[in-house]
């Protein structure tokens, strides 16, 4: 748990609050708050200078859905909680795909970590992720937070075991929002890209959706040997060679590794130009090496999967 995910279960201990937190009942112990019109892509407006007036000023854009204003004002308070978080901002905190922190400010990202923790705390939403069953029933149980759709997708992603991905498409299947739980070695779809359900079955994973009332909700569930929770930093070398040594003698090692590279390399040019999602590609690669013989050692291997979608994620973090 991050420090700022810290300091909201303390907030949320000290105030004896639950889910549905009474944000703004919360906020109301802080801060001042008006609602105005803000200019466009920004939600809401902090000062908190005590020169310019004794209490910090919450300024919430005017034309927020509730539960979207809801999270703003648990990310306002963020920053006026988090020690570090100092000044006036101007905040555009449901910019949600942004939670790594790497375009926007490691400041917002860290807001936006507090005010999902707020919201629904982690300790909520391994019950939920426990005890519900399918996806209806997850989503059933995340509405009573009172959070948008995509702030739960994020925070269930959050709290699932390895090998989960979950995307918000709207009604043409364009993502909005996507995530994958910690420890699961594929990406999440990107944001703007047009997802299938057929997207990970390269790695023939379990697909699962839901119609929500402004979008869809895809959940794919990769087998437990795919999930590769035990592989932080390990390089597909690493695991071929593993691999390799179990199933080929020492000669053969040259050979095999060559003509590996240029099966990998075939379809990795091929589909170079066209936009292939990583699943798409490791279900390509993995079609062209169930057919041959020679290479039953790898197929044939536990770690076969495993190394598929590390090699992947390597090409595509290199832009193939
Ligand atoms: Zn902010």
């Amino acid at each position: 748990m991050t420090p700022e995910q810290m300091i909201a279960v303390r907030v949320l201990e000290k105030h004896r609050l639950a889910v549905p937190v009474d944000v703004e009942g919360l906020v109301a112990q802080f801060a001042d708050m008006e609602e105005d019109f803000l200019p466009p892509g920004v939600d809401a407006v902090l000062v908190n200078n005590p020169v310019v007036r004794a209490r910090p000023l919450i300024v919430v854009e005017k034309n927020q859905l509730p539960a979207r204003k809801r999270f703003t004002l648990a990310h306002e308070l963020g920053h006026l909680l988090i020690p570090w978080h100092l000044g006036v901002v101007g905040c555009h905190p449901t910019a949600f795909e942004d939670w790594g922190g790497q375009i926007y400010q490691e400041g917002e990202s860290e807001a936006n970590r507090f005010a999902s923790e707020l919201l629904m705390p982690s300790s909520w939403l391994k019950l939920v992720v426990e005890n519900a069953s399918g996806l209806r029933e997850v989503y059933d149980w995340l509405a009573t937070a009172d959070a948008s759709d995509a702030a739960a997708s994020l925070a269930l992603a959050r709290c699932m075991p390895p090998g989960r991905i979950i995307a918000q498409v709207d009604a043409s299947g364009i993502v909005l929002v996507a995530a994958v739980s910690p420890g699961t070695a594929v990406s999440a779809p990107r944001r703007g890209s047009k997802v299938r359900e057929s997207q990970y079955d390269g790695l023939s994973a379990v697909h699962e959706s839901l119609a929500r009332p402004r979008s869809v909700i895809h959940r794919w569930i990769l087998p437990e040997e795919d999930s590769l929770s035990g592989s932080d930093g390990e390089g597909s070398a690493e695991i071929l060679a593993r691999i390799m040594r179990r199933g080929l003698p020492d000669e053969q090692m040259v050979k095999a590794s060559q003509v590996l590279a240029g099966v990998v390399g075939y379809a990795n040019s091929k589909f170079k130009f066209s936009g292939q999602t990583e699943g798409q590609f490791i279900s390509v690669l993995r079609q062209r090496l169930l057919g041959r013989e020679d290479f039953k050692w790898l197929t044939g291997d536990a770690e076969f999967s495993k190394f598929l979608a590390v090699k992947a994620r390597e090409l595509v973090g290199r832009g193939r």
